[in-house]
């Protein structure tokens, strides 16, 4: 047998299901292939530096696999059903007599590989899905009714008895060398035209070492005192693992392993930095369920149906100024701006930066999330969606419509010395003392000097605003 095995957002050779089934299976050597598809990364509006980092991720993972005897391929298939005739190309030239891939649970991901399935069905080559994205597969974690959970904590209760039951979470290593096949590979572009980085990509280094240093590090200290400084914009306080998730170039089980390895093999208990940090892994696996459970929101779809009556507002320069980080709300600013400098932002801005688009300024939340999907190195939908719905109000255990940031006091409680702001808006680099939250507690003369914009919405007003929305929609 010699299988082939279709890498999607799972670009790594240790811990991979899909890649270990068929390393196990084969006798005639596995060749592995990945599709560049430029124009569905398009329709999904991924970011030049998410491709940037896939294509960096891709090189040493070509060299990893090539060490296991294992030829990488990388193919160009355009689109979404552009992918079944190039994968059946690369069967027919290597005379692969089986196919293996890692599970997505986006919907038009699902519709691609159905039609791959179907196009492999066809060509009499059997195909294998595996479960490797999460800890416990989209679905297999429901209430006792059978239904998906929509509430985090219960959802997160069960996912812990669950994995309390299981010995059988560690990851695996490498997968089985194989026999040399002597098969060309394919080059790996630098770049893709519409697709080039502007981040600095030292910042994101690609591949399996550049992850598991990260991890290392993260559990080595931080990780302790993670529960407290999680939530400080100005500390690098996180792992900053998300991209590596979100492409696969680390598995939820290697970060759980060594979250366990940092508290004595406890899931809870023990380290409350641990605990916490768990925790978040948990979020993520909860997003990926509601992802599977209502595929309406993958396709930009409230989670709570009747909040798509909203008549969210679609004011282009108000957005416009809400992108650039000319809001007049230095807190918000600054997340905008670090995302725009690095690809990524620190969780707490992007739960303030989406407050503020969706509740100051009542504008539709899909524009946000696409906002983000251009921009973010870590883009998810699963996540992006979850984050942005739950902001909007419009979630799964959403925030509550009525409990809306003040953004001048989360910077207060979260930003307390005006680091945050200070590193990513120079403009306030100057500012001393609580003004850096409001410039406008600024004198006149030293408030006109600087070159800021006044704030853009009075923020009591844009609540009232809002407020009323959601009571028209409820009555
Ligand atoms: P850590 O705090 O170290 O957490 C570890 C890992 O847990 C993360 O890498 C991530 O994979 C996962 N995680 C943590 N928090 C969450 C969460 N709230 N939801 C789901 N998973 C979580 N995360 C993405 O990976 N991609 C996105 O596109 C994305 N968009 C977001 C949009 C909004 C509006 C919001 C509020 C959150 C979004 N998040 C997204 C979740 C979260 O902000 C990031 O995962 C986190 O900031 C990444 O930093 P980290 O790796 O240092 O996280």
């Amino acid at each position: 047998m010699r299988p082939l095995v279709w890498l999607r957002a799972d670009l790594r050779a240790r811990d991979n299901t899909a890649l270990h089934a068929a390393a196990a299976r084969a006798d005639r050597g596995v060749v592995a292939v990945y599709l560049l598809a430029p124009a569905m990364w398009r329709r999904h509006d991924d970011a030049g530096a998410k491709i940037d980092f896939i294509l960096r991720s891709l090189r040493e993972l070509a060299a990893t696999l090539r060490a296991r005897n294992i030829p990488l391929l990388v193919r160009e298939a355009p689109d979404l059903d552009d992918a079944a005739d190039a994968l059946l190309a690369v069967a027919r030239e290597h005379d692969c007599d089986a196919l293996h891939f890692n599970r997505q649970h986006e919907v038009n991901e699902q519709r691609r590989d159905q039609l791959v399935i179907d196009a492999f069905e066809s060509a009499s080559i059997g195909v294998r899905a595996h479960d490797d994205q999460t800890v416990f597969p989209p679905g297999s974690i429901r209430t006792k009714q059978g239904t998906y959970y929509s509430v985090f904590t219960p959802f997160k209760r069960a996912w812990l008895a669950a994995a309390r039951e299981r010995d059988d979470l560690d990851p695996a290593g490498l997968p089985k060398k194989q026999a040399d096949l002597a098969c060309a590979l394919d080059a790996i572009p630098a770049s893709i035209d519409g697709f080039e980085s502007p981040i600095d990509a030292d910042r994101w280094p690609g591949g399996e070492r550049a992850a598991h240093e990260r991890l290392e590090a993260f559990c080595a200290g931080p990780i302790s005192e993670y529960h407290e400084a999680r939530d400080r914009m100005a500390i690098d306080g996180t792992s900053r693992l998300s991209p590596y998730l979100a492409q696969g170039v680390l598995s939820a089980r290697q970060c759980l392993r060594a979250a366990r390895d940092a508290n004595a093999g406890r899931f809870s208990g023990g380290s409350p930095g641990v605990e916490t940090w768990i925790s978040e892994l948990i979020w993520r696996e909860f997003y990926k369920h509601m992802l599977e459970g209502s595929p309406r929101v993958s396709m930009g779809r409230a989670f709570k149906p009747e909040t798509d009556a909203l008549d969210w507002r679609h004011d282009e320069g108000e957005f416009e100024r809400w992108t650039q980080g000319m809001t007049g709300f230095p807190i918000v600013d600054a997340g905008m701006r670090q995302l725009a400098a690095t690809g990524w932002m620190h969780n707490r801005a992007r739960m303030i930066v989406a407050m503020f688009l969706t509740k100051d300024l009542y504008i539709d939340w899909r524009w946000g999330e696409r906002w983000f999907m251009r921009h973010l190195v870590d883009g998810d939908l699963a996540a992006n969606n979850g984050g942005w719905q739950w902001s909007a109000s419009t979630g799964a255990d959403a925030q509550p419509f009525f409990r809306i940031f003040n953004p001048v006091r989360q910077s207060e409680r979260y930003d307390p010395e005006g680091e945050y702001i200070r590193r990513w808006i120079p403009e306030l680099a100057g500012v001393q003392g609580k003004a850096i939250h409001d410039p406008s507690r600024l004198d006149k003369g030293p408030r006109a000097r600087l070159e800021y914009p006044e704030p853009m919405v009075d923020h009591a007003a844009a609540r009232d605003r809002v407020l009323e929305a959601f009571k028209r929609l409820k009555g």
